[in-house]
C-alpha cells in the first residue's frame, strides 16, 4: 500500500485530491500518507512475531518530525547518523532509551549528547572510535552501550553507491578485526558490550545477501560466547527494497522466517533498521509543467521541480514513476521531465511517455525516502514544502521556504 490511488481519472492520497492539494500550497510538494507509513512499519512488526525485537526507524531516509512524531507514536525506536538527527528525535517526542546510533564519522561532541540522552546502543564503526567513545564516556562518568557494526564482506548485489557491506565499503569494522574489537570494548571500563550489527546496503530485493551476512555474524557470536563475551540483541540493519518499477521485493514474513533460522534458539532481542521500505512509496512529489519543448529527437517537458528537489535520479540514475495527477485523453508523446537547474544531470525521468500540456500537474512518485532529506538549495531554490495526509486532513508539515531564508545566514563583510 501507498497511499495513492486513482479515483475517476484522478490521483489521491488517501482521500485528499492531489490536485487540490496543489492548488492549496503550491509545487513543488512533496505529501506522504499517514496510513501508508503507520501500515509499512507495522508490517515490520507483525514479521518480528513474538521474538523481543525493536523496529528503529533509520530516520535519515526522511526525518521530518511530524513523521517521526506518527512512528514514536507506534511505539518506534530510531537509528540516527548524527547529533542533529537526536535532537530531531527528541523534538518528535521519540523514545531516547529506543535510539541507536550509527555512522562511520560520529564526533566528541555528538558522543557526548548521545550519553547525555541515555541512548540504547552505539554502533560503533572503527578502532578509533571505541578509543575516542571509551575516553568521553570516562569523562562524563558513564558506561557507554556498545554494538560493533560488522562488515561481513558480501555483495548486496544493489547499486555500487548504497552498498555498504564489501571490504572495500568504508563501513564497519572488518569481520576479521572484529574479535579484537569487541576485547578493547570488553577491557574498557567506561564501556559495555551490549550487541552486533550490520547493515550491507540498501535497496535489496533478495534474501540472500542477509542470510550470508547473519551466518558470518553468527558465527563470530558463538566465538564471543565461548570467550565469555555474551551479547544480548543483535540487530540485522536495514536495507529492503521497496518496488520503484518493476522490483520483485522481499516478503518481509519470508525475509523474516529466513532470519529466525538461521539465529535458531540463540536468544538474542533482534532489531531491525529499516528506512526505505518504511517511507519510499508513502510520498509522492507534485509538480507543475513549466513549459513544453518540442524537440526534433524528443520533447522536454520542463517542470517546477528539479535536482535539488530530488536527486536520486540524478545521482544513482534511479527510475522513478512519473504521472499525470489528472489523466488526459489525448495522444502520449515521449518526453524528457526536467528541472530547471542549470545541469543536464537536472532530469526527473527519460523517456516517459506522458499526454500532458503547459500547467498540468505531474506526480513524482516514491519520493517518500531519500527525496526531500537530500535536497538542497542548489540555484538558490527554496526547498519544498511537505504534507501529511490522514484520511481527509492534510497537515503542513514543513513550509516553503521563503526567498529571504536562503540568504538568512549569510552577512556581507565590512567595507
Ligand atoms: C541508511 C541506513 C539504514 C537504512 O537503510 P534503508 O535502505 O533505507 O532501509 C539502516 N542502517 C544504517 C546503518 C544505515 O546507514
Amino acid at each position: 500500500m501507498s497511499g495513492f490511488e486513482r479515483r475517476n481519472g484522478e490521483l489521491f492520497v488517501e482521500s485528499v485530491s492531489c490536485q487540490s492539494l496543489a492548488q492549496q500550497y503550491g509545487t513543488p510538494l512533496f505529501v506522504y500518507s499517514r496510513a501508508a507509513i503507520e501500515q509499512s512499519w507495522k508490517a515490520f512488526d507483525a514479521a518480528l512475531g513474538d521474538r523481543p525485537h525493536l523496529v528503529c526507524y533509520a530516520m535519515k531516509a526522511n526525518s521530518n518530525i511530524a513523521l517521526l512524531q506518527v512512528l514514536a507514536g507506534l511505539g518506534s525506536g530510531f537509528d540516527i547518523v548524527s547529533g542533529g538527527e537526536l535532537k530531531r528525535v527528541e523534538a518528535a517526542g521519540g523514545d531516547l532509551k529506543k535510539v541507536v546510533f550509527s555512522g562511520v564519522g560520529k564526533t566528541r561532541d555528538e558522543m557526548a549528547m548521545a550519553l547525555e540522552a541515555g541512548i540504547l546502543c552505539f554502533n560503533v564503526e572503527s578502532m578509533d572510535e571505541i578509543g575516542e567513545l571509551a575516553e568521553v564516556a570516562a569523562a562524563h562518568g558513564v558506561i557507554a552501550p556498545v554494538s560493533v557494526r560488522v562488515n561481513p564482506d558480501v555483495d548486496a548485489k544493489t547499486h555500487p553507491y548504497i552498498s555498504t557491506g564489501l571490504k572495500d565499503n568504508k563501513f564497519g569494522i572488518a569481520f576479521d578485526d572484529a574479535q579484537n574489537a569487541y576485547r578493547r570494548i570488553a577491557d574498557s571500563a567506561s564501556l559495555n558490550v551490549i550487541g552486533m550489527d550490520c547493515h550491507i546496503g540498501s535497496q535489496l530485493t533478495d534474501i540472500a545477501p542477509y542470510q550470508d551476512a547473519l551466518s558470518r555474524l553468527l558465527a563470530l557470536c558463538d566465538l564471543l560466547e565461548s570467550q565469555d563475551i555474551v551479547l544480548k540483541h543483535l540487530d540485522l540493519g536495514g536495507g529492503q527494497g521497496i518496488r520503484y518499477k518493476d522490483e520483485e521485493t522481499l516478503n518481509l514474513d519470508a525475509w523474516a522466517a529466513a532470519m529466525f533460522q538461521e539465529i535458531g534458539d540463540r536468544n538474542y532481542e533482534i532489531i531491525v533498521e529499516p528506512g526505505r521500505s518504511i517511507v519510499g512509496n508513502a510520498g509522492a512529489l507534485l509538480t507543475s509543467v513549466n513549459a513544453i519543448k518540442p524537440g526534433e529527437h524528443k520533447n522536454f517537458a520542463i517542470v517546477d521541480a528539479a535536482m535539488n528537489d530530488l536527486i536520486r535520479p540524478a545521482l544513482y540514475s534511479a527510475w522513478q514513476e512519473i504521472v499525470p495527477v489528472v489523466e488526459s485523453s489525448e495522444p502520449q508523446k515521449l518526453y524528457d521531465v526536467v528541472g530547471p537547474v542549470c545541469e543536464s544531470a537536472d532530469f526527473l525521468g527519460k523517456e516517459r511517455e506522458l499526454a500532458i500540456e503547459k500547467n498540468d500537474l505531474l506526480a513524482i512518485l516514491s519520493a517518500g525516502a531519500y527525496s526531500f532529506c537530500m535536497s538542497s538549495n542548489y540555484n538558490s531554490r527554496p526547498r519544498a514544502a511537505e504534507v501529511m495526509v490522514d484520511g481527509d486532513t492534510a497537515h503542513l508539515i514543513r513550509q516553503r521556504e521563503s526567498l529571504e531564508s536562503l540568504y538568512a545566514s549569510e552577512s556581507l563583510i565590512a567595507s
